[in-house]
């Protein structure tokens, strides 16, 4: 990788603006390295790139040879972990064993979508008798891919490793907060075989490369993970032009506890879904629903838990990392103070290890009960380890304040009543709900995405590969 470089047609270049941009150890807040400060002009030449090579034929080529090239980039990913994992686990302040977990998990995206490049199937339909009609799937074209910061390489693999076994070409604009560990992938996916100008990465300012990317009438999809708002934004510039968008907005994702539920796992796996990432994960599991009958119980169990647990720097590979940035510390801690001020009581808190690095970015795990459900707790996504507990009466109850907020990403329920485990996954506002488990860790196969504010499309599966296909119907009279 060189540093300070934008990627396109599978070489570095200066970007336009001639500038580079800091980036923070989120561990100890000081500059580590520095990147591109790419923007519209950047953009417009990766689009033009991406362009020339999806027209000489990267979508037309037979799905099999682009799935061999995808399984190349798997084994380069793979061939080079622990230095991704390393970058990752710095550059996002993940714990490390999290930064390697998301490297397999990178690497199994382009695994699934490798071999899946050649199982994009269409239909024949019946229609009137002298006709036969047929739809195929292909590519869109140009796709854009708008990566955060949290899960550089998860969200890239699910995302891009798609887009390209589909068939198209792809310009990605990642994170300035994270993207070090996938400015390093540009190289190794050049010399597994991608095509020039199939990958192009513009890192820099979501303002300046980010809105040029959306708005870019060049492009003919794009992919946005991010808050509500920028999404917004994303949406209403790809209008303009009449992109399709897919969307994936995060959440305030509910664990429900039925009083039948086997307690001892479940505590664990709560903590984990609201721990995991120091609760930067869009579905993160930070309401927690609990069965009046056994609410005191719960909180007991999960006080104790969150009393372990330990924040400290990324490299210490603790329960913890620090969050990532200055600003997203204060936006926590904010919500923490209205917490405060309006008489939330604080159940339990980890704790910051005495040696992590003065100047990081902390934040101890926080579990808070009897969060009223209209509470801003309760209701807007805190990104950070905060978990808000509330009681249940009926199976009604549990349904009605699981559906209560804006969002609706996933969900887990946990009870021994396969009846009402069902009854309630059916009544539930998301697009993914967990019985007895949360996450089902990861499912590179399993379809992802949000209904209401947490947005539309889906991602991962198969269902993320076609998102990346447009349909077309062909009618052949025969007589
Ligand atoms: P944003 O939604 O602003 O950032 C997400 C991505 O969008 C980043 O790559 C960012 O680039 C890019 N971006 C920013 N502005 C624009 C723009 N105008 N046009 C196009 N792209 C843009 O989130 P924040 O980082 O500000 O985080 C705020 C909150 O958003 C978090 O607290 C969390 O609640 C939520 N969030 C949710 C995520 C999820 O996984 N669902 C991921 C990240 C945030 P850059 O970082 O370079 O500015």
């Amino acid at each position: 990788m060189e540093a300070g470089r934008v990627f396109i047609e599978n070489s570095w270049q200066s970007p336009a603006s001639g500038r580079t941009l800091s980036v923070i150890d989120p561990s100890d807040g000081r500059e580590f390295a520095r990147i591109a400060r790419g923007g519209a002009e950047d953009i417009e030449g990766a689009v033009e790139a991406a362009r020339r090579c999806f027209d000489a034929g990267w979508g037309r080529l037979a799905g099999f040879e682009r799935g061999r090239v995808l399984m190349k980039v798997r084994e380069r990913i793979l061939d080079h972990a622990e230095e991704l994992a390393l970058t990752e686990s710095r550059d996002c302040g993940k714990p490390l064993r999290q930064a390697r977990n998301d490297v397999a998990a990178c690497a199994r995206y382009f695994e699934f979508y490798a071999g899946a490049a050649d199982k994009i199937e269409g239909r024949t339909l019946p229609y009137a008798p002298e006709f036969t009609v047929l739809t195929i799937r292909e590519p869109y074209g140009v796709t854009g891919h708008i990566i955060p910061w949290n899960y550089p390489l998860q969200i890239f693999g699910r995302s891009v490793a798609a887009a390209l076994a589909a068939g198209n070409a792809c310009v990605v604009k990642p994170s300035e907060d994270a993207c070090l560990s996938l400015l390093h992938l540009a190289e190794w996916m050049a010399e597994a075989g991608l095509p020039s100008g199939a990958i192009n990465f513009v890192p820099g300012l979501g303002v300046e490369a980010g809105a040029a990317l959306a708005a870019h009438p060049g492009i003919d999809h794009i992919s946005f993970t991010g808050s509500p708002q920028t999404g917004t934004r994303v949406a209403q510039a790809a209008a303009m032009h009449h992109h399709p968008v897919t969307l994936e907005l995060g959440g305030k994702s509910p664990q429900i506890v039925f009083a039948d539920a086997d307690l001892d796992a479940a505590v664990p796996v709560i903590v984990n879904a609201v721990v995991q990432n120091a609760g930067q994960t869009c579905s993160a599991g930070s309401r927690l629903l609990v069965e009046r009958g056994c609410y005191d119980e719960v909180l007991e169990r999960l006080g104790a838990a969150f009393s372990r647990l330990r924040v400290a720097s990324a490299h210490a590979d603790s329960d913890c990392g620090p969050l990532i940035r200055r600003s997203q510390l204060d936006r926590v801690r904010g919500f923490l103070d209205e917490a405060e001020r309006d008489g939330l009581v604080r159940v339990a808190q980890g704790q910051v290890e005495t040696d992590a690095p003065a100047g990081g970015y902390y934040q101890v795990p926080v579990l808070l009960r009897d969060v009223p459900v209209g509470h801003r707790l309760a209701q807007e996504e805190v990104f950070g380890p905060v978990l808000a507990a509330m009681a249940f009466e009926s199976e009604d109850d549990a349904v009605r304040l699981a559906n209560a907020t804006r969002f609706g990403l996933v969900a887990g329920v946990w009870t021994r009543d396969g009846g009402r485990a069902l009854r309630v996954a059916r009544r539930l506002r998301c697009g993914q709900v967990f019985i007895n488990n949360y996450g089902a860790g990861g499912g590179v196969e399993l379809p992802f995405g949000g209904v209401k504010s947490s947005g539309h499309g889906r991602e991962k599966g198969i269902e993320g590969l076609l998102s990346f296909t447009t349909l077309k119907t062909i009618a052949i009279r025969h007589g």
